[in-house]
């Protein structure tokens, strides 16, 4: 039997450089970002966790009671754009970007820039309710 990893395995179990949030970039754009390439449960949205918010392990139950159980539904759920901020045509980028920079945060947390609105109504760090199929 062979016994190795295959080359696709270790790429998903160490992040290359250009997989790793850019300085100051978001938890949600970060993973708008990387989720022009493919979406595999919450790939990049415990990548940006482990590179820049280590202290926010419980990040999957709690992304999961918001409707985030994958990244697509991190940035559709948990996060959501800010529609002023997405509408607006920048006026000194003239390639055909469908997304704007990140507007930057801190890093150690898990907060959005203002591109975003986290979602409201569920309180975080309460056990969580019945979950709904
Ligand atoms: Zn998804
Ligand atoms: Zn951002």
């Amino acid at each position: 039997m062979d016994q190795y990893m295959s080359p696709q395995l270790e790429n998903q179990l160490l992040p290359l450089p250009e997989q790793l949030p850019l300085d100051g970039e978001c938890l949600p754009c970060f993973v708008h970002r990387m989720l022009n390439r493919e979406c595999v449960g919450l790939k990049w949205t415990t990548a940006y966790r482990d590179a820049r918010a280590p202290r926010a392990t419980a990040i999957e139950r709690k992304f999961a009671e918001l409707g985030g159980h994958c990244d697509c539904e991190v940035i559709a759920n948990v996060y959501r754009r800010t529609p002023e901020k997405w509408m607006l045509p920048t006026p000194h980028e003239v390639r055909a970007t469908p997304s704007p920079a990140c507007l930057r945060v801190r890093k150690g947390c898990i907060r959005p820039c203002a591109l975003w609105v986290k979602r409201e109504g569920v309180q975080w760090g309460r056990p969580h309710a019945k979950r709904a199929d």
